[in-house]
């Protein structure tokens, strides 16, 4: 991915429909009722976890063309238990995370021995973990749920 200066959001509100807030109890992939045509209607008070978020094309990463709200997915990552830093594809537009990005920037952070999980529409999830991580069977079984399944990966296998 290419890095750029850093940017604004603009008319983007991806991040206001697929991510959780737990202050409001804003289920994640519903929109926010906060979120108008104007933006955010409680901005000066908005809860913490909306302030603190930044996705990584807000950061400059990737082209100026794969804004959220116009890509169809937010690029974003999560430090998790037992995995450390894991990057997170959060899918806006239905099929977006089937295209070449979804897999070829998957496929990077595998090789990185970096775990991906991909959280769909659909709201199911597949979290890739790459098996240089050596986690056990046992480990593996406490991050699958109904919602999302767990595959062990290889950059070799990717390619
Ligand atoms: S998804 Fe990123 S660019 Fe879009 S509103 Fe959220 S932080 Fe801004
Ligand atoms: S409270 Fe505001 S910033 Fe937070 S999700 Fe809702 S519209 Fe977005």
């Amino acid at each position: 991915m290419v890095m750029q200066k850093r940017r604004t959001c603009g008319e983007c509100t991806a991040c206001c429909t697929a991510l959780p807030v737990g202050e409001i109890s804003k289920p994640q992939g519903v929109p926010c009722r906060q979120c108008t045509k104007v933006g955010c209607s409680i901005y000066q008070m908005r809860p913490r976890s909306c302030r603190d978020f930044e996705c990584q094309w807000l950061k400059g990463c990737g082209e100026d063309s794969q804004r959220p709200d116009l890509f169809g997915i937010i690029n974003d990552y999560s430090l998790v238990d037992g995995l450390g830093y894991t990057v997170i594809f959060w899918e806006i537009a239905k099929g977006a995370l089937d295209n070449l990005f979804g897999e070829s920037t998957s496929i990077a952070a595998i090789e990185k021995s970096i775990p991906v999980l991909h959280v769909y529409h659909s709201r199911k999830e597949r979290l890739f973990i790459p098996h240089t991580l050596g986690l056990s069977e046992s480990e593996l079984k406490t991050y699958a749920n109904e919602n999302r399944k767990v595959f062990i990966v290889s950059a070799a296998a990717t390619n």
